[in-house]
């Protein structure tokens, strides 16, 4: 069998991902589908990291436009996150994956704290380290997390489980004619604003180097596609 391109990766999951088809909250079925397709590469003998959104629960920019205070919706959404980490961490486990949740926020009762070097430990001793709570700084996003522990955690590369297979020219739901792209540099992905990662996101992985992939995180056996190398997705570089 073909042995993965990569050692260490950073997995970004929107919350938005874990709520399937429903509304609001976590989808059951849907995270533990998720969590066989990462049990897979663990089992390969990639180091997996994840980085959880928030955004099936509370998104605190749509809180802060409705009147609330931004920081204190934030904040908010950083909790979410780490229910969000929880209820991911649960299904790896179920799977007999050993796991650590690492907070940006102190939850000690929870999570442990968010340690560079604690974190690395975990991912050479093959645990799947969930980092909740974004970055710990209210606006900020979840994108922005996953490329700076990517970063930190010298991570090969950023994947970014999205509903749609890629980075397409248009809407492919809405125009079926839309073409995805197969390679994108940073600066076209900043200069054309697309939808792969906010521009801090962005920023942060062109200076430092970091690859990304988008990739459908609901498509059968894709994840594991990008670790072996194949066609799988938009991937975004220098
Ligand atoms: N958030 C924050 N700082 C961070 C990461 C997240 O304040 O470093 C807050 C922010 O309010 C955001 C919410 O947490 O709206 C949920 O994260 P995000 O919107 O990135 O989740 P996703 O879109 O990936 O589900």
């Amino acid at each position: 069998m073909t042995a993965p391109l990569y050692s260490r990766v950073l997995l970004k999951l929107s919350g938005e991902a874990l709520m399937g088809d429903g509304q609001y909250g976590v989808d059951r079925d849907v995270v533990r589908r998720m969590a066989r397709e990462i049990k897979d590469v663990v089992d390969s003998g990639v180091q997996v990291a994840i980085v959880i959104g928030g955004g099936n629960i509370f998104r605190g920019m749509a809180k802060a436009a409705e009147g609330m205070d931004r920081a204190t919706a934030d904040y908010m959404g950083m909790l979410a996150t780490v229910m969000n980490a929880l209820a991911v961490q649960d299904a790896l486990e179920h799977l007999g994956l050993p796991t650590r949740v690492l907070s940006a926020l102190h939850i000690e009762q929870v999570a442990e704290p968010y340690i560079r070097r604690r974190a690395i430990r975990h991912l050479e001793k093959g645990r799947v380290v969930i980092f909740g709570a974004g970055t710990g700084n209210p606006f900020f996003t979840t994108d922005t997390a996953a490329s700076l522990r990517a970063v930190e955690i010298n991570a090969q590369l950023v994947l970014k489980g999205t509903k749609v297979d890629g980075v397409y020219t248009d809407d492919p739901v809405t125009h079926p004619e839309a073409m995805r792209y197969r390679e994108l540099s940073y600066n076209q992905v900043l200069e054309q604003n697309l939808q792969v990662m906010d521009a801090t996101a962005i920023t942060l992985c062109r200076d430092n180097d970091m690859p990304i992939i988008v990739f459908s995180i609901n498509k059968s056996g894709a994840l594991m596609r990008v670790m072996l190398g194949e066609e799988e997705g938009t991937s975004v570089r220098r």
